[in-house]
């Protein structure tokens, strides 16, 4: 049964705004069916200030969804099928996603879902096996639907049951692209999406910032990892530190600091906004801080030019109580702070899945 207050939609989508989300929709649109995309939004994909572009430019409705802590735990911290070539849970992720879309059907009186997903077209979550695992993982046998690739599959059971015509989806497979372009041309489609990439958890460098982050924190949540996604991220003994790129970095910075934050500031010269993160249980001691302020100060091109080889002095605030250290500016510490890179930290993705 439909909620009062929500619209009625015969099917829900997983919509990434790619090219096959859309077209799976249009799909649907032409039988007649009412779809509403859902649109996943985490720190690592989605672009959710595209809601009026896709309405206006395809026709399609999209609501946002927000995933939460829970989506952190499940599925990037302990993924049942394990991590693509990156940090990339993609097969557990697509059963979330799903499990979701399944959650949320009551409320639109909905009776499908579907996805954009085309056998054989990813390595990890588009074979036909991983498929089966997303249907079976998310209990969603009776309502899942996949109009790309629906007929090199056995007919499913919303086609079992007449609710869409399969003779009207189709058969793609493999990793060509002719087939999506000639039927987006078929659609009318004339707007088609970069191909996707929009998923950091499939690149290497911001993935080694994710893993970090992973093996420090017990329980991290979405703001842990948005801050690495603001700024250049170090790490030394532990320690992570993030120093703002540019203007638009800075502002975005200074919203995600929490009160246990350390905020690095050069008394005397413009900085970049500087964030060390206390972790639960792990305050920074006096040593770390100084070291980390010595790097700090060597962002200031300011202090650099305008006092070379001389000290400068670096206020740390945290929770409304500031410390002063004098420091000689340098990107070398005893420290060593350093951005993590793939090749170093890759091997710590084995122990995630035991936590
Ligand atoms: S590419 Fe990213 S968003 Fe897509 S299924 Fe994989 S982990 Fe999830």
């Amino acid at each position: 049964m439909t909620c009062k207050n929500e619209k009625h939609y015969d099917a829900l989508a997983l919509f990434s705004g790619g090219l096959d989300s859309i077209l799976s929709v249009k799909v649907l649109q032409a039988q007649g069916l009412s779809v509403l995309a859902l649109h996943f939004v985490s720190p690592f994909y989605g672009t959710p200030d595209k809601v009026g572009f896709w309405r206006r430019e395809y026709g399609i409705d999209v609501r946002p969804v927000v995933l939460e802590r829970d989506y952190l735990r499940t599925v990037l911290l302990s993924p049942k099928h394990g991590y693509g070539k990156c940090l990339n849970p993609c097969v557990d992720c697509h059963a979330y996603m799903v499990r979701m879309a399944k959650a949320l059907m009551p409320a639109y009186g909905a009776r499908i879902i579907i996805t954009g997903e085309v056998v054989g077209q990813r390595p990890m979550s588009q074979r036909r096996d991983a498929m089966n695992s997303v249907r079976k993982d998310a209990a969603a046998e009776d309502v899942l639907l996949r109009p790309l690739s629906a007929k090199v599959m056995e007919p499913s059971e919303v086609e079992k049951r007449g609710l869409v015509d399969r003779e009207r989806l189709y058969g793609f497979s493999g990793r060509s692209r002719v087939a999506q372009m000639e039927l987006a041309a078929e659609l009318g489609i004339t707007k088609i999406p970069t191909p996707a990439g929009g998923c950091m958890l499939t690149e290497i460098a911001p993935s080694a910032r994710y893993l970090k982050v992973l093996r420090a924190i017990a329980d991290p949540g979405p703001e842990d990892f948005e801050l690495c996604n603001q700024g250049r991220v170090y790490w030394a003994d532990g320690h992570m530190l993030v120093v703002g790129r540019n203007k638009i970095g800075n502002e975005r910075l200074r919203a995600l600091v929490q009160d246990t934050d350390l905020l690095f500031d050069l008394r005397d010269y413009p900085s970049p906004v500087t964030i060390g993160r206390q972790f639960p249980g792990k305050p920074w001691p006096e040593e770390v801080m100084r070291d980390a302020a010595t790097f700090a100060a060597s962002f200031s091109p300011k202090a650099l030019r305008e006092a070379p080889g001389q000290a400068v002095v670096v206020a740390v605030t945290c929770g409304g109580t500031t410390r002063e250290f004098s420091v000689l500016p340098s990107r070398v510490t005893p420290l060593g702070w350093a951005e993590p890179r793939w090749e170093d930290v890759r091997a710590e993705r084995k122990e995630l899945v035991t936590v």
